[in-house]
């Protein structure tokens, strides 16, 4: 590769830094995709209530929710739409594959019985990917940008190597947005909860391997606790999962 060439190309993506970044997020498709993520599912049950198991409500809001975005015009991928196995890697394969702009993983949260306050804890809490995971992340937008790449600047900018040492100026760029667009989603998922008079336990950054190979902004919600007999009723009433996608719509909205 022809050092210059390289030189012109950050000096074009340092100027149009933003409507470059756009044109990657956008991914060619044009419409905004969200992938929704029921958490677990088949053999995998996840935290269990009295009455209620995690992945019986976690599908049924993530369906819930993807019928409210189609409403809005918004184009929804599923993980799953049944109760089914799937491998985590696979779900967020399945998010890069769609080229999609969003990634929600729904989940519920649970204190083991031994907890003292398992009973009386509630409330949502949203994740984020955490530092421990950048480097898988790394992995997956340079995958993806090379892609990218290929098909749309390929013509202008031919030999650019998405694996040059140099290209971690990109990489860095890429990854700085979707992490702060993540938190960006998750802060304002949280106030809508709060909203709705739910208790607040905060955005959070983990290493998660669903989260870790996002190329896009990717959040994890825990939409309550299962171990919580008042917010299993309301996990598991209609009027509660009407409430719960609200919020994410309204969330999503005020992100878009
Ligand atoms: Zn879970």
């Amino acid at each position: 590769m022809i050092r210059s060439s390289l030189f012109i190309f950050l000096l074009l993506l340092l100027s149009f830094g933003n409507s470059f970044a756009e044109g990657f997020e956008k991914g060619g498709a044009g419409t905004f995709t969200v992938v929704i993520d029921a958490g677990h599912g088949g053999k995998d049950g996840g935290a269990r209530g009295a009455r209620y198991t995690e992945k019986h409500i976690a599908l049924k809001v993530a369906l819930k929710l993807r019928d409210a975005l189609r409403k809005k015009g918004i184009r929804v991928v599923m993980t799953r739409s049944t109760d089914v196995f799937i491998p985590l890697y696979e779900r967020i394969a399945l998010a890069n594959r769609a080229k999609a702009q969003l990634f929600i993983s729904i989940h519920c949260n649970s204190l083991p019985y031994r907890s003292a306050n398992r009973a009386s804890t509630k409330g949502v809490e949203t994740y984020v990917s955490g530092f421990g995971r950048l480097d898988e992340q790394d992995i997956a937008i340079r995958e993806n940008a090379s892609i990218l790449l290929e098909k749309d600047y390929k013509k202008n900018y031919g030999g650019y190597d998405p694996r040059d040492p140099e290209s971690i100026i990109l990489l860095s760029l890429m990854k700085d947005r979707y992490r702060s667009k993540s938190i960006q989603l998750a802060s304002l998922m949280q106030r809508q909860y709060r909203g709705s008079g739910r208790v607040d336990k905060g955005v959070h950054e983990k290493s998660l391997a669903v989260l870790a190979r996002a190329s896009m902004p990717a959040v994890l919600t825990e939409i309550g606790y299962l171990s919580s007999p008042t917010e299993e009723r309301y996990l598991a009433s209609e009027s509660g999962q009407s409430e719960i996608v609200k919020n994410i719509v309204d969330a999503i909205g005020a992100f878009r």
